[in-house]
């Protein structure tokens, strides 16, 4: 069985975001970026699904510039056998869309036939937690999101989720799309020989048209800014002042 995972690349988590002056969206240009922390796990899982004997092929899928390679070559430098890169630059005040990205993996989907899809359950940069919920409305196969455990036999998958109040644990028929919280696993680094390897291993590019989809965004940024700076603190020489303060000022007592 084949498992196809979508990566994206990000501005790294690490990174302070800072907004452009223009206000029409987020610094970029020389900031480190890197791939988005749960699609790591998404890799990590697929991998150790074909270790233990479930999948037989790992395939990494992008969407975005031709910068985003640089994911794809993290992804074989972990141990996917061979990656799908979807071209697309993007536009700052017409971002691509997760409903855009879903048709795009839908009809990767269609094409490679895949037992199950692992995605991110959210994308740190946009933050929406849709696309693999859209990718499985889309395909019309169950989905189990933001699992923190994944069982393969040939025809199932029992997935763990952590929900409020304990852990949900459900079935689904494969194929099926899934997408990682953040215990799922703890996602290996790439080795030195590995990263060597995985320079020759193929990257296949296509275009959203090349794929008949329309990736037309009907949503415009209109403006990004920063949060507004939180004031300074006071420090204060008892718990009497503090009392007082809660009481007469914060009003809170
Ligand atoms: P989102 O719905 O934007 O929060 O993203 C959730 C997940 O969808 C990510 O963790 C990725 O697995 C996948 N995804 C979103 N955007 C892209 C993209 N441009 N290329 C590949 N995968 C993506």
């Amino acid at each position: 069985m084949k498992i196809l995972v979508a990566v994206k690349r990000v501005v790294d988590y690490a990174v302070k975001v800072r907004v452009k002056p223009d206000r029409t969206g987020v610094e970029t240009a020389s900031v480190k970026m890197s791939m988005n922390p749960f699609c790591e796990i998404a890799v990590e899982e697929a991998l150790r699904l074909r270790e233990a004997g479930a999948a037989s092929e790992v395939v990494a899928a992008t969407v975005g510039p031709s910068q985003s390679a640089d994911t794809l070559r993290t992804a074989l430098a972990m141990g996917a056998d061979r990656a799908i890169h979807v071209l697309h630059d993007p536009d700052p005040a017409r971002p691509l869309l997760p409903l855009a990205v879903a048709k795009i993996l839908h009809a990767l989907a269609l094409q490679e036939k895949p037992g199950l899809l692992i995605l991110g359950k959210q994308a740190i940069d946009d933050d929406c937690n849709q696309t693999g919920q859209m990718l499985a409305g889309l395909l019309n196969w169950p989905q189990g999101t933001f699992a923190s455990k994944v069982i393969l036999d040939k025809e199932k998958a029992t997935v763990e989720r952590e929900v409020d109040g304990g852990i949900e644990t459900i079935c689904l028929d494969l194929p099926a799309v899934i997408t990682t919280d953040l215990r799922l696993n703890q996602p290996r680094y790439a080795t030195l020989p590995n990263i060597m390897k995985a320079k020759s291993k193929v990257i296949k590019k296509v275009t959203p048209e090349d794929l008949n989809v329309d990736i037309r965004s009907d949503m415009e940024v209109v403006q990004v800014t920063e949060p507004p700076k939180r004031k300074a603190g006071v420090i204060l020489s008892s718990v009497d002042e503090l009392i007082d303060k809660l009481k007469n000022e914060a009003r809170v007592l």
